[in-house]
């Protein structure tokens, strides 16, 4: 186990992908949800990594953006005809768990057993994927925060296909355009977002988890907020006269059916859940999120949400308004509706021996948002595990493996 910097000098005289992983973790991106949708970036520490990114996608010589959209954009030339193709990567980290001051720890060659680091024990257990890297490299934070694999492994894989197309010219490949974003873990990264740069009508996002697994689809998503008025009085004295808000909100809460919680659901079922609460007699507030693969299983559970609302509207005499938003949409349709995005992706995968586990994430990425526009936008994994957590570790080599299909979908492998 070797500690802070030169570290890769000591683990991999080669590997540039792990010198440029652990260069981004050791800048401080984490985004701060209070602030995203005023400010953009959200943090300060976002653009400093942006700034350098855009110096060496200059360096790599790429055509470079950087504009009041506060996305990065590069762009290399291609040496063949073709469509070109996008690449993206967020460059914050999420704030559940500290996310600045990361120390990345290299554990190399990895011994196989749980990883002990400050006040965080990473057992084999929990994590039997770790096994497969035994006697490889695996990178974890000191313990005080997260690593930041999701995303900097995805940039740093992005980063370094890049240097390679740009210093091997022997590699065929189209226009390559790729782009970084901020605030992803906000909810806010594609805001705006220059799309009349976008010529690529697939844009492949490199921001998904174990090796092998490439999401080809996602939830839908709205958010809603229940406004709730009621009207408080001396308790003494509220016998047929108190009509309570806070108890109307609990009541919606309580009345979510159990059996379609995040808790109690996996794989590609749907849920509700109640996310924050607050208030008093006189006034109170509930915040939801829906999630449902299908479309109009999403609008059949927003139609429950509404019913509830009314029921307890009812009961307990008080005023309730219901507002739901879409968050997100499935980007199935729009990945299916572009079969070329797919047939890249496994012709690259199977060139380079790759088995790969196509899935529906339970969450949303990106390419929920680019759908919208029309953009296919398969997420490949990075190799990162437990992410948005103390214990979040990424191995060496399933971020190698993430970066050989990149370049091989460069290619056009056949
Ligand atoms: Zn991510």
């Amino acid at each position: 186990m070797f500690k802070g910097s030169p570290v890769w000098h000591n683990v991999s005289m080669e590997s540039t992908l792990l010198g440029r992983f652990l260069r981004y973790v050791s800048i401080d991106t984490m985004s701060d949800s209070r602030m995203a949708g005023s400010i953009r970036p959200s943090t300060p520490g976002q653009k400093v990594l942006m700034q350098m990114l855009r110096t060496e996608l200059e360096d790599i010589g790429c055509t470079v953006h950087y504009g009041p959209e506060e996305v990065l954009q590069g762009c290399l030339a291609g040496n063949i005809d073709g469509e070109a193709i996008a690449f993206m990567a967020h460059v914050d980290t999420a704030d559940d768990v500290p996310g600045n001051g990361v120390v990345p720890i290299v554990h190399s060659p990895y011994d196989g057993k749980d990883i002990v680091l400050d006040g965080v024990v990473i057992k084999t257990d929990d994590n039997p994927d770790l096994l497969r890297y035994r006697g490889g490299t695996v990178i974890t934070s000191s313990g005080n925060t997260l690593l930041g694999s999701d995303d900097k492994a995805g940039v740093a894989i992005i980063m370094e296909m890049l240097s390679i197309l740009s210093s091997d010219k022997s590699i065929p490949h189209p226009d390559i355009e790729v782009y970084f974003t901020p605030d992803e873990e906000t909810g806010h990264s594609l805001d705006v977002f220059p799309y009349d740069l976008m010529k690529a009508s697939v844009c492949y996002t490199v921001d998904g988890t174990e090796e092998g697994v490439i999401d080809i689809g996602c939830f839908n998503a709205s958010a809603a907020t229940i406004k709730i008025q009621g009207h408080a009085v001396h308790p003494g004295e509220a016998r047929g006269v108190m009509r309570n808000a806070l108890q109307t909100a609990a009541f919606i809460a309580q009345a979510l059916p159990r059996t379609e919680s995040p808790e109690a659901t996996s794989g590609e079922e749907g849920f509700y859940a109640a996310m924050s609460i607050s208030g008093t007699a006189e006034m109170a507030e509930l915040s939801l999120i829906l999630r449902d693969f299908e479309k109009s299983g999403l609008r059949h559970r927003e139609e429950v949400l509404r019913n509830i609302s009314e029921s307890a509207a009812m009961i307990y005499g008080t005023e309730v308004e219901c507002m739901i938003e879409e968050s997100y949409c499935n980007f199935r349709d729009t990945v299916a509706s572009h079969p070329y995005a797919m047939k890249r992706l496994r012709n690259a995968a199977s060139s380079i021996g790759l088995g790969i586990k196509e899935q529906m994430v339970r969450g949303g990425t990106d390419g929920a948002h680019l759908a919208s526009h029309g953009i296919a936008s398969p997420d490949i994994f990075t190799g990162g595990h437990n992410l948005h957590s103390l214990s979040e570790w990424v191995a060496l080599e399933s971020m190698e493996k993430s970066l050989e299909l990149v370049l091989a979908i460069a290619r056009g492998d056949e």
